[in-house]
């Protein structure tokens, strides 16, 4: 069914409220897997980065990986989650072939971060979503379906993640999509996630229901599992929406359950009977102490967290006068933020911010995208600014010299001096042409001094004709104008 069915009804459709919340697990870049020694890479000969500990053989005990609950608290702090000094390892009891051990270790009653929240732009204004938990866990294995069979990869069995559950604060399918993006960004940026989406580093459930506008009961939710892409989240939780509308309008009641979206048909379907029925009898882990956190450990990973790309967007803006436009370019990748701010730091005030801004986006991230090549060095690409803000070569060469420097590493001097593209500003070389001209001139040479005053320009443009466009046309004028001055003294 689909809203258009209810024409008679669009007041009923438009009375509707959508209630969204996201359960979010996110991979960590560890070197090693979250509770043994294997290695966490995505990629190998499956069950190559396996050990008895992550393969639930009996007698293994696990050990807590450091790097994985620092990472887990990084993101905590970065995301205004409350850090929780002491936190409990849980067993999620289930059974399915890709969990060896018959149980995930997780983390239930007592997660090693809560309540905070995390502010998202909608409709030019900024909302904070409520997060109610980060918590730390282990992957499964992977099942791989091929014709009739099926197969068990068990590397990524163990590897680290952490799962992020928002309050029901989300209230369309664009502000999950924005909540998603700016949790994804944060992530990435700090170095605590690949966010890579496709690979499944990055996933989401979403949960929605519907209700009355100015209900105060929630209404019954439907999650919907493991969508992989931003753009699939967006329209699954559309369909989503509609669906649930469509069910109260005639008459039914939606019921609690998980849903896939199908992304051919653009649908949600509930999922196969039996994976419902969850009751995971979870229980303390007894193979792991409990984990508590100091305050220096905390604080030294507090000092670790730079400035995140919202704040970034928000100082471009204020500190250095740049575009709303600008500045998201520039932030969206953190390499290139830096990039971009190691050149304001060689630059120290020489050139306007604003220009080595527009260097950056329509310079050098355009050449980089149009052509083939490697990112200059800082020092070499300022330098590259100064020659032409000094006026040493013009613009047009300066894009020339760019695509050199990109193509051959080459630094922006030699490229100069090879290609022969400097400007002329030596004053003896200017002085020699002028004389030249002045030769080659004599009857305009007189009118001149004689006073018509426009001859000046004429000068100017046969002096840069001359040195075929590479004079500096300041000097140039500079030059021109001493020398018609000392004949108006009756000099030469
Ligand atoms: P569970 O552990 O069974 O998945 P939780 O209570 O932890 O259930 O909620 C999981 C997610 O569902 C959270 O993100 C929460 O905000 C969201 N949620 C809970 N109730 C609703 C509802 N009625 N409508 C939409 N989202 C909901
Ligand atoms: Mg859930
Ligand atoms: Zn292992």
């Amino acid at each position: 069914m689909n809203k258009n069915n209810y024409n008679d009804a669009q007041d009923d459709l438009h009375s509707f409220e959508a209630v969204i919340g996201l359960e979010v697990h996110s991979q960590l870049l560890t070197k090693t897997k979250m509770f043994c020694s294997c290695q966490n890479i995505f990629g190998k000969e499956p069950n190559s980065m396996v050990c008895p500990v992550c393969l639930g053989l009996p007698g293994a005990l696990p050990v807590i990986n450091l790097e994985g609950v620092r990472l887990a608290v990084k993101a905590a702090l970065a995301l205004n989650i409350g850090i929780n000094k002491k936190s409990l390892f849980a067993r999620k009891n289930y059974f399915y072939p890709d969990l060896p051990k018959g149980y995930q270790i997780s983390q239930y009653l007592d997660p090693v971060s809560s309540n905070g929240y995390l502010a998202i732009e909608t409709d030019g204004a900024e909302k904070r979503i409520r997060i109610n938990r980060l918590h730390i866990e282990e992957d499964a294995g992977k099942l791989i379906h091929i014709g009739n069979e099926s197969y068990v990869d068990l590397n990524r069995a163990g590897t680290p993640l952490i799962e992020i559950v928002s309050e029901p604060d989300i209230s369309s399918p664009k502000e999950a999509v924005s909540y998603l993006k700016e949790l994804r960004d944060i992530l990435v940026y700090l170095d605590i996630s690949d966010g890579n989406m496709e690979e499944g580093s990055f996933r989401c459930d979403a949960n929605i229901s519907v209700r009355r506008k100015g209900a105060q009961k929630l209404g019954t939710r439907a999650e919907i599992k493991n969508v992989n892409s931003f753009k699939f989240v967006e329209k699954a939780i559309d369909y989503e929406i509609d669906r649930q509308i469509d069910v109260i309008l005639s008459g039914g009641n939606v019921i609690q359950e998980t849903r896939l979206y199908d992304s051919k048909e653009n649908v949600t379907r509930p999922m196969r009977g039996k994976e419902e029925a969850h009751d995971y009898r979870y229980f303390e882990e007894p193979d792991l102490p409990p984990l508590i956190l100091d305050a220096e450990f905390i604080s030294d990973i507090k000092k670790s967290i730079t400035e995140l790309p919202h704040a970034k967007r928000k100082r471009y803006i204020k500190e250095y006068s740049l575009t709303e436009k600008d500045s998201e370019v520039l932030t969206q990748d953190k390499n290139i933020a830096h990039y971009f701010e190691d050149i304001i730091r060689l630059n120290n005030g020489r050139v306007e911010i604003k220009k080595i801004a527009n260097w950056v986006i329509n310079d050098l991230l355009f050449a980089l995208k149009a052509k083939e090549g490697n990112i200059p060095k800082q020092e070499d690409f300022f330098n590259l600014i100064l020659e032409v803000e000094n006026s040493n070569i013009n613009k047009n060469a300066g894009k020339i010299v760019l695509t050199e420097m990109l193509l051959t590493g080459k630094k922006p001097n030699d490229i100069i001096k090879e290609k022969n593209l400097a400007q002329v500003s030596d004053e003896k070389g200017i002085e020699d042409t002028i004389k030249q001209v002045f030769k080659e001139n004599q009857k305009e040479l007189e009118d001149l001094i004689g006073g018509k005053d426009k001859l000046f320009g004429f000068f100017v443009g046969e002096v840069m004709k001359k040195t075929r466009g590479k004079a500096n046309p300041q000097k140039v004028n500079e030059i021109l104008k001493k020398h018609i001055e000392n004949y108006k003294k009756g000099g030469n």
